[in-house]
C-alpha cells in the first residue's frame, strides 16, 4: 500500500507561493503555446489558463530571448512560473536570476560537474526547486542499452541517476515526471517512483492525442494514479488550446474528489421519457458553471420520474416536465418554474449557493 500514502507522503517542496507536497492538494499545471518571448501574447495566455483554473504554469525556454523575458511575464502574473530548459546551463542561470519559480531540467544532461552545481547553486541561493523530467521516448543511451527498451524499471532508474546529482549537492527541493505516451508504461515507471522516493510527483501522460482521444487517454492513466493515491501536480498534455488542458485536469480532479474549488455537473443520459432540451441544457450549464469556485453539485434532469430522486447528492437541479421544469434541492422539488425561464432561474440559484459556500 505504498502508494495509497504517496501523494501526501511527500516532501514539501515550495514553489512560489505554493507548496507542493505534504499534505497539500494536488496542484493543476498547464504550459504555454506562445513564443515565450512575445511577453504579451505569454502573459495573455497564462491570464487565459489561470482563468480557467490552472494553479501552475509552464513556459518553454529555448533561448535567450526566452530566458530574459521571465522577469517581465512574471511581473504580470501571479501563479508560479516553471521554466522549461533542456541542457543549456546558461539558460538556466539567466532563468533563475530572472526570478523562475521553478526550473525544469535534467542534472545529467547539463554536462561538466561545474555547470551543474553553478545551476544547483543558484536554485539554492533562490530557494527554488528543480524538476527532472524522465521522458520514456528519451531516456539516457546507457539505461536503454541495458533493458533493451523503455521500461518502468529503467525510468525510475533515470530518476534516481538524476536526484543523485542534486543530493550529492545537497539539494533536496526536487519535483519529479515520469511522462511516456504508453499509458500502461507510465502508470508502472509512477508506482515504482512513488514506492522508490518520496520527492513529489509532477503527472503526465506525454503526446497523449487531441482534445477528444487525448482526454480520454490522459484520464485512463492519469485516473488509475490518481486513484492509488499518487500525484502531487498534474498536467493533461493535448494537443489543443491549453486551457482544455486545464479544463480536462480540473473534471478529473473532480471526479476523484480531489478539487475543493469546483461545481461538479450531474446530467442523465436521456431516454424516452425526456420532456426538456437536454442536451443543449445540460451544455449550457456546463459553461455556466465551468467559473464556479465552490464544490456545488448540479444536476440537470431530463424528467421528473425518477428525477429528482436519482440526483440525490445533487445540492441544486432542475428536472423537465411537460412545458416546465421542476428546480430541486438535495432530491426535493422547491418549485415549478416555466420551461423558458428554467435555466435562468436554476443559475440565479447556483450563484445564491456559491455566495452562501464563500459566507460559511
Ligand atoms: Fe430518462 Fe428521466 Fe432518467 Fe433522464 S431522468 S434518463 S429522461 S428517466
Amino acid at each position: 500500500m505504498t502508494e495509497m500514502i504517496h501523494r501526501s507522503n511527500t516532501r514539501p517542496v515550495k514553489v512560489g507561493n505554493l507548496t507542493i507536497g505534504g499534505s497539500n492538494e494536488l496542484f493543476i499545471q498547464s504550459m504555454t503555446t506562445t513564443k515565450t518571448h512575445d511577453v504579451e501574447a505569454t502573459v495573455a495566455e497564462i491570464k487565459r489558463l489561470q482563468e480557467a483554473g490552472v494553479q501552475i504554469v509552464r513556459v518553454a525556454c529555448p533561448d535567450e530571448r526566452a530566458a530574459y523575458s521571465i522577469g517581465a511575464i512574471k511581473e504580470q502574473i501571479d501563479i508560479p512560473l516553471v521554466v522549461d530548459i533542456h541542457f543549456n546551463y546558461k539558460l538556466a542561470l539567466i532563468a533563475i536570476e530572472q526570478g523562475a519559480d521553478k526550473i525544469r531540467i535534467n542534472p545529467g544532461n547539463i554536462g561538466k560537474q561545474a555547470k551543474v552545481e553553478a545551476v544547483v547553486n543558484a536554485a539554492k541561493a533562490k530557494g527554488i526547486p528543480i524538476r527532472i523530467g524522465v521522458n520514456a521516448g528519451s531516456l539516457e543511451k546507457k539505461i536503454l542499452e541495458k533493458y533493451g527498451y523503455p521500461t518502468a524499471d529503467g525510468m525510475v532508474e533515470s530518476a534516481l541517476h538524476h536526484i543523485k546529482i542534486l543530493e550529492d549537492l545537497d539539494f533536496h527541493d526536487i519535483i519529479v515526471s515520469l511522462k511516456a505516451s504508453d499509458v500502461n508504461l507510465a502508470i508502472e515507471a509512477y508506482k515504482k517512483a512513488a514506492a522508490a522516493f518520496d520527492y513529489p510527483l509532477h503527472l503526465g501522460i506525454t503526446e497523449s492525442g487531441t482534445l477528444f482521444t487525448g482526454s480520454i487517454k490522459s484520464s485512463a492513466g492519469l485516473g488509475a494514479l490518481l486513484s492509488a493515491g499518487i500525484g502531487n501536480t498534474m498536467r493533461v498534455s493535448l494537443s489543443a488550446d491549453p486551457v482544455q488542458e486545464v479544463k480536462v485536469a480540473r473534471e478529473l480532479l473532480k471526479v476523484f474528489g480531489l478539487s475543493s474549488n469546483a461545481a461538479t455537473l450531474i446530467s442523465c443520459p436521456t431516454c424516452g421519457r425526456i420532456e426538456i432540451d437536454l442536451i443543449s441544457i445540460a451544455n449550457e450549464v456546463e459553461e455556466y458553471i465551468s467559473t464556479i469556485k465552490a464544490p456545488i453539485k448540479v444536476a440537470v434532469l431530463g424528467c421528473a420520474v425518477n428525477g429528482p430522486g436519482e440526483a440525490r447528492e445533487a445540492d441544486i437541479g432542475i428536472a423537465g416536465a411537460r412545458g416546465e421544469g421542476l428546480l430541486f434541492m438535495h432530491g426535493k422539488t422547491v418549485r415549478k418554474v416555466p420551461e423558458e425561464t428554467m435555466v435562468d432561474e436554476l443559475k440565479v440559484e447556483i450563484d445564491k449557493l456559491a455566495e452562501e459556500y464563500f459566507e460559511k
